[in-house]
């Protein structure tokens, strides 16, 4: 079968690999659709993401496709069913899975890091990770489940109430995810913010296809007003600094995006104990697959409208060295090859 290889840092090579054997616990996937985004860069370049991927690896943790051949022991999964398939794997065995905080797994693997992903014509994944669809939910919807599961969780962490506002900071792929998710979990207004406030197309694409309440200058030091509400989606310290400033008091700031393992930024402590701030880091998505696909099939969420490009593998390796830069990306692994 057909699989792209991250066979060094820097560089994927299209192998012909062997169609994997499901062992007895896992299911076969015929992949349809793989969605990728920065964490893949920061893996191609040696970076870690949720964990390290050493090569030989195949990356790919966005991903959905078709059941074909199941292990023996598999009880919940029949060849055909359509699914979507969570990436992280726990142990079940350590403290932090022990006390409901999978997230934290001391021993967490995933798919399409420490073990093979997507980027592949077949995956084999353990069954607990796979997620069946219900009809109306399209391959291409259910490759974009990992990163709004991801959002999903982010929001879980934050007290939600109806009156608040939030403002987004960052209008790329999550921060679009953002907006429409407090938005459906009941948010009353949110903006976002945007380095291309002058682009009238754009801002009108964040106004109606977002549904973001309003649009504001990502440059600007002094926001017209304070949020109860504030979620980082860069990941740079500017950003992040920006984000503490842009608190009311009592307000919570998620801290999403990923900066860089060395990177620091400086805030005041004096400004979090005065306005009373809840700081908040955001790790992967404990189980909250079930809620991200319930949210695609009730309509109230489509990420499929946010995909800005379909790339072919012999592509892959422009995207992930950044000479293909678009809001996000999916392949098509049928015709991607
Ligand atoms: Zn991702
Ligand atoms: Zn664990």
């Amino acid at each position: 079968m057909n699989a792209l290889v991250l066979d060094k840092m820097n560089h994927l090579e299209l192998e012909n690999l062997e169609k994997p054997t499901p062992k007895n616990n896992e299911v076969l996937i015929k992949v349809a659709y793989v969605g990728v985004c920065g964490t893949d860069k920061a893996l191609y370049q040696g970076l870690p993401g949720s964990a390290d991927a050493v090569p030989p690896i195949v990356l790919g943790h966005e991903d959905s496709g078709t059941v074909v051949e199941i292990g023996e022991s598999v009880t919940n999964f029949e060849v055909g069913d359509r699914v979507a398939i969570d990436p992280n794997i726990y142990c079940h065995k350590c403290d932090f899975c022990r006390t409901n905080r999978p997230e934290l797994c001391t021993n967490l693997s995933a798919v399409g890091v420490t073990r093979n992903g997507g980027l592949e014509e077949y995956v084999a994944v353990p069954e607990e990770v796979a997620y069946k669809l219900p009809d109306n939910v399209s391959f291409k919807q259910a490759a974009l489940t990992e990163p709004l599961s991801c959002v999903v969780h982010g929001v879980d962490l934050l007290a939600i109430k109806p009156f608040q506002e939030a403002i987004v900071l960052g209008d790329g792929f999550t921060g679009q995810l953002f907006v429409k998710t407090l938005k459906a979990y009941g948010v009353s207004k949110v903006t976002i913010s945007t380095r291309h406030l002058d682009d009238e197309k754009h801002v009108d694409f964040l106004k109606k296809v977002v549904g973001a309440d309003e649009v504001v200058d990502a440059r600007s030091n002094d926001f017209d007003k304070d949020y109860d509400v504030v979620v980082e989606a860069v990941g740079s310290a500017d950003v992040q600094e920006q984000a503490v400033k842009a608190a009311a008091h009592g307000g919570q700031v998620l801290m999403f995006g990923v900066g860089k393992p060395e990177q620091k930024f400086s805030v005041s402590s004096y400004e979090i104990f005065q306005k009373q701030l809840t700081v908040q880091g955001s790790f992967i998505n404990p189980y909250t697959f079930k809620a991200a696909i319930a949210m695609i099939a009730a309509g109230k969420i489509d990420p499929s409208e946010l995909v800005s490009m379909e790339l072919k593998a012999a592509k892959m390796n422009d995207y992930l060295s950044g000479k293909i830069r678009t809001n996000k990306a999916v392949l098509n692994i049928e015709a991607a090859f």
